[in-house]
This record gives structure tokens, C-alpha cells and sequence, in this order.
């Protein structure tokens, strides 16, 4: 037997649409190439998403066409995560920090016909223009040409204000069916090309509803948030569909993610709650250090994932500046939040130490996303706490496939539970640590290092800025740790990082060697790029070896 209740699909337009009925004098405040800062209420942002609805629609945009943005956060590319989607569109976030290679790559793979820019870019875009085979169109995110260096260099570029003039601001959004692809993001490819994650209605919408949900982000209409994750990494985390559902103030940075920008941000639209990735609070945290700052006026919660959060920077946040840290993981084939940090039932009382050890892990499991770890022979393996396996999820909002890629059957078991290439371990209570990716785990006598606790234990010395651990081919154990330091200030003498990593984990994790370097490579999307790494220290062996 059937139940029943009405089966109205689950769209995206339903969520701005909401939010400029209910909560419609909300603010959306942001930093363009041409506004210093932009205010504007979520009524007006939807009538402007209807324009430009309307506009896309006028142009020949049909359903499934890819949309391409290239560009920071703020309000006009808000406008096209729900005017596009809303009329059916993919909206194709494209990560401007790319090699142009890999854009031109992705572009291609996705078919995408039209592509807004931030005027900033328009120089990078110019550069591979020609390479570009599907793009028809191009629109420049400002209100004329003056903002772009050298509009000349691509001929037809139109400004988004032109573009949305005179197209009237309602439209009807149509209801189709909720698993309608609405996005298209590509991972960030540190083996092979790009892969496309193309997400839909359904999960979109499951997505938020779940991450609202109060241990895992849940935000309030009486909260501001500001996410400094860029809206082209996994869709900012879900965050600006949850802002926009809960109808919260929200406060986008623009290109500008210094400390000291996103510092004054905080303090003068009085953000409560921020996102972004452990290289951003570095910089923030040191902006901090450097000018005597401490604590925040309205600050409470700061959402750390994407890599790693050290614990020197949690106990930063929440002892130094009282801000509650919650350190999240996930992948933008989940949507991509997979476990949240927030402390569970009875955790309020266990002394702060302790709670930074939950913290410090990758976080806790809930309703929506189902985790198991097992051997290389595929067999699960205990939720203990101890056993380390491959990581495996599954769930309603998780990719079962590539955009594009007719075999992706390498990325899931028999069961259809798709590998992360994470290795974890899971304790009984859904806490779970990553030890590493799979391919970055030291070997050393058949024994597994874990380079990301090392890195951890490293960065909490105060000669630490950033730190890095790889494995070096070893004549007797295979491989051996070596930590890469970017020191804070003057270089710490090895044998006090050495004395103080003694003291946090095992004798024989200890590196063999550290080698200090000016820079760590990151990823576009602010991981530690051990690819690179490694390729800098090919030729390095270990001392007596
Ligand atoms: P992406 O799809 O670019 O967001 O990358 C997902 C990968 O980032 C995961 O599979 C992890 O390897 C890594 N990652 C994300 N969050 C964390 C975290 N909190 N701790 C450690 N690694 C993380």
C-alpha cells in the first residue's frame, strides 16, 4: 500500500522562494570587483534570480545545459546557483585555481555552452579562449566592461547587469522531476583527469535538510554566516542552500581572504558562524597573533574541513579566541559533508583536553550518510576504534557515478558503496579518524604510518608554521617518514621537533629526517599537494643510508 501524501518534487527554486517570502528583509551582503560592499535582501536577490532566469531562458539556455562559473563568492554568483538550476540548468562551478590546462580539460569534458567570469579572470580566460570548444557565450560578473583589464582580449563578452536589464523579475519556476541534475562540480584530480560530480535536485535538497539538522551544522534565521569556502569547492559545503533555507544573514567575501579582511568582515556584519579550510584559518589565526587580537564580538562556531584541522588550531580557536570548533569531513562526491565535530550527549562535561581529542578527529557519523571500513580483501572490519581500514560510504546524496564516464565502476564494491580512498578507523560511537588517503600512508616494515597524525603532532611546536610528512624509499624498512617544515620565523633546532614528536606518538613513527623549506604546495582546493612534494624531494635519500 501506497502512503498518502503529496509528492512534491524537491526543488531548489522552492528554497529562495521561501526565503523572500518569509524571511525577505535578510541580507545578503557581499564584496564584488565593483562594490566595496553589496547589500541586498534575499527579495530582492529573488527577483533578480527570476531576471536572470528569464534572461538565460531568452538566450536559449535549455534544460540540462551546462552553465559555467568561473568566480568568488558573492551575490550575482548566488543568483546563478538558483536562476540557472532553477529553470532546469546545470550549474558547472569551475575552480578558477586550476592549472588552465585542467579548465580547458573540464570545460571541454562538460559541454558547458555558457561561462560567467569574474572580471579578474578575464585575462586567464582570454589566454584559452580558442581552446575552449563548447563555450558559445560569455558574461563578465559586473555592471559594465570598466572592471575587465582588457575587454578587447575576448571579444562578445557582455556584463551580467546587461545581460538581466529589462527581463522581468518573477517567473513561474517550473516543477520537474527532483532528480533533474542542478550542479556539476569536478574533483580536484590529484591522479588522472578531473572527475565530474553532478548532483541533483533531490540530493541537493536531502543534503540541507540533513546538514541543518542541529549536531551537524544547523544554522538558525537569527544566525549570519560567512562561508569563506568558495562556492566552486563542493558548493561552499552545502552552506548557502542551508543559509538560504534557514533564511540567515549571509556575508560573502569576495576574492579577499586575508586575515585581516575576513576579520573586519566578521566584526562588522556580526558573523556568527564561518567555513573554510585549515589554510585559511592559518593565515587568519597569524593575522591575529601578529595584532594583538582576541576573541571575536560575535564569532561562536568556526566549520573546519577539507583537510586535516591541526590541534593546535582548535585549541587556538576555542581557548585563545572562544570559538567552538567543528571539525567536519567529506568529499565532493557527499555534497559533500560526511561527519560533524559537534560534541555528542554527556561530551559537555569530559574535561577540554578530551574534547579536543574527539575534536581532532574527522568527526561522527549521522542519519544520511552510512560509513564502513574493510581490508583490501573488501572484508568489513571492526567499528573498534583500532582497526584502520579503506573508507566506504554510501547514502542519498552520494555520487553513483561520473558525469561523463561510462565506467566509473573502479570508484565502488559490489554492494555499490563508493571508496573514498581515505583509510580510517571507526569507534563504536560513529568517530572516525582518518589515518590517511591510501595512496599518501608511509609503509615502513609493514606497518603503516599515519603522515596526517604526524603532521598534526608537528604543527602544535611553536617553531611550526606548516607542516608536511611524506614517505622516502628505505633500503631496510621500505619507507620512512621524512617532515617537511615551513618554519614560523627561524628554523627550530631537529632535536627539540623531534623531542616534542616523542612525546605524542610512537618511538618508531618518529622521522628519520625534517628538511625546511620556504613553501608547502597546495591543491586548488587548499589540500597539502603530496604529489608535488614528493616530486621536490625525489632525489632526497636519508642520511647513513
Ligand atoms: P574534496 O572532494 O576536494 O573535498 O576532497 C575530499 C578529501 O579531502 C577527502 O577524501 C579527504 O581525504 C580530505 N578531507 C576532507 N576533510 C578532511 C578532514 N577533516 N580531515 C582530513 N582529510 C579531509
Amino acid at each position: 500500500m501506497k502512503g498518502l501524501m503529496m509528492d512534491r518534487p524537491l526543488m531548489i527554486s522552492s528554497i529562495i522562494e521561501h526565503a523572500a517570502l518569509y524571511h525577505g528583509d535578510v541580507e545578503i551582503v557581499s564584496r564584488t570587483a565593483d562594490h566595496k560592499l553589496h547589500r541586498y535582501t534575499y527579495r530582492e536577490a529573488h527577483g533578480r534570480a527570476q531576471q536572470l532566469a528569464n534572461a538565460l531562458t531568452d538566450w536559449g539556455v535549455k534544460p540540462g545545459d551546462r552553465v559555467a562559473t568561473l568566480a568568488w563568492n558573492d551575490f550575482r554568483h548566488y543568483e546563478i546557483y538558483f536562476g540557472a538550476a532553477g529553470i532546469g540548468a546545470v550549474v558547472h562551478t569551475v575552480n578558477p585555481r586550476l592549472f588552465p590546462d585542467q579548465l580547458v580539460y573540464i570545460m571541454n569534458h562538460a559541454g558547458d555552452r555558457v561561462l560567467f567570469i569574474d572580471p579578474m579572470f578575464a585575462p586567464l580566460v582570454a589566454s584559452i579562449r580558442d581552446q575552449l570548444t563548447s563555450i558559445e557565450q560569455i558574461y563578465v560578473l559586473s555592471g559594465t566592461l570598466d572592471e575587465v583589464e582588457d575587454p578587447d582580449a575576448l571579444p562578445g563578452l557582455i556584463p551580467y547587469e546587461e545581460l538581466i536589464s529589462g527581463h522581468s523579475p518573477e517567473c513561474d519556476w517550473p516543477v520537474f522531476d527532483e532528480n533533474t541534475a542542478c550542479g556539476l562540480c569536478y574533483t580536484s584530480g590529484t591522479t588522472g583527469n578531473p572527475k565530474g560530480v553532478l548532483y541533483s535536485h533531490r540530493s541537493t535538497l536531502l543534503h540541507t535538510l540533513v546538514v541543518g539538522q542541529k549536531d551537524v551544522i544547523g544554522l538558525s534565521s537569527r544566525d549570519t554566516l560567512l562561508p569563506v569556502v568558495p562556492m566552486f569547492h563542493a558548493n561552499a559545503w552545502g552552506l548557502v542552500y542551508l543559509a538560504t533555507m534557514a533564511g540567515a544573514k549571509q556575508v560573502m567575501p569576495g576574492k579577499n581572504l586575508d586575515g585581516e579582511s575576513l576579520y573586519r568582515l566578521f566584526e562588522d556584519e556580526g558573523v556568527t558562524l564561518t567555513a573554510g579550510v585549515p589554510t585559511v584559518w592559518m593565515l587568519l589565526l597569524g593575522w591575529m597573533k601578529e595584532n594583538g587580537k582576541k576573541g571575536f564580538s560575535t564569532l561562536k562556531e568556526a566549520l573546519i574541513g577539507g583537510a586535516a584541522a591541526p590541534r593546535a588550531m582548535i585549541e587556538a580557536f576555542e581557548n585563545v579566541h572562544g570559538v567552538s570548533v567543528c571539525h567536519a569531513w567529506g568529499m565532493t562526491e557527499m555534497s559533500p559533508v560526511g561527519t560533524t565535530g559537534n560534541l555528542k550527549r554527556g561530551m559537555d562535561d569530559l574535561p577540554v583536553e578530551k574534547q579536543h581529542d574527539f575534536k581532532s578527529t574527522q568527526g561522527h557519523t549521522f542519519w544520511g550518510v552510512d560509513l564502513k571500513i574493510a581490508g583490501d580483501d573488501g572484508k568489513e572490519l571492526p567499528r573498534d576504534g583500532e582497526a584502520s581500514g579503506n573508507l566506504y560510504v554510501r547514502g542519498p546524496y552520494i555520487a553513483s557515478g561520473y558525469f561523463g564516464d561510462e565506467d566509473s565502476s573502479d570508484a565502488f564494491d559490489a554492494d555499490g558503496w563508493f571508496r573514498t580512498g581515505d583509510v580510517a578507523t571507526l569507534d563504536p560511537g560513529g568517530w572516525m579518524k582518518i589515518t590517511d588517503r591510501s595512496k599518501d600512508v608511509i609503509k615502513s616494515g609493514g606497518e603503516w604510518i599515519s603522515s596526517i597524525q604526524l603532521e598534526n603532532a608537528a604543527m602544535g611546536h611553536p617553531g611550526v608554521k606548516e607542516a608536511a610528512v611524506i614517505g622516502i624509499h628505505h633500503p631496510k624498512w621500505d619507507e620512512r617518514p621524512l617532515l617537511v617544515i615551513v618554519p614560523d620565523g627561524e628554523a627550530p633546532e631537529k632535536a627539540s621537533v623531534l623531542e616534542y614528536l616523542s612525546e605524542k606518538v610512537a618511538k618508531w613513527w618518529l622521522p628519520d629526517d625534517i628538511a625546511f623549506v620556504e613553501e608547502i604546495p597546495h591543491t586548488a582546493t587548499g589540500k597539502i599537494q603530496k604529489i608535488r612534494l614528493r616530486e621536490q624531494f625525489s632525489d632526497y635519500s636519508f642520511p647513513n643510508t
